[in-house]
């Protein structure tokens, strides 16, 4: 059901994570350079100290990426995501709002 982002798009998502480490971030759902869609989110789940993985997705068009990457500065993860069956892009997906909502908090602190 997910596929990797296609090249460009690919570039446009590490793009987007790069944005989020400057509180650039768009609003989100933002939308999807490739869809055009108002339907990307980003999430970055906190493994360690600053390190994290990293997902950027959309909904509509079923592409993203994932991988391991820095922490935003004083970005604060969801702490209640029920993780029983590990942190898949499917539990992402179902908790996108609460994420995007999370999201914009930190954009806007
Ligand atoms: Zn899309």
């Amino acid at each position: 059901m997910w596929e990797w982002a296609d090249d460009s798009t690919e570039q446009e998502f590490f793009a987007v994570n790069r944005s989020m480490h400057d509180r650039k971030g768009p609003e989100f759902p933002a939308v999807c350079p490739s869809c055009g869609q108002q339907s990307m989110h980003w999430y970055c789940y906190i493994s360690r100290p600053q390190k994290g993985s990293v997902w950027v997705w959309c909904h509509s068009c079923h592409q993203y990426v994932h991988f391991t990457g820095l922490v935003p500065e004083q970005w604060e993860d969801l702490k209640d995501l029920d993780l029983t069956n590990g942190l898949t892009l499917d539990l992402l997906n179902q908790e996108r709002d609460r994420i995007d909502k999370q999201v914009d908090k930190f954009l806007q602190s």
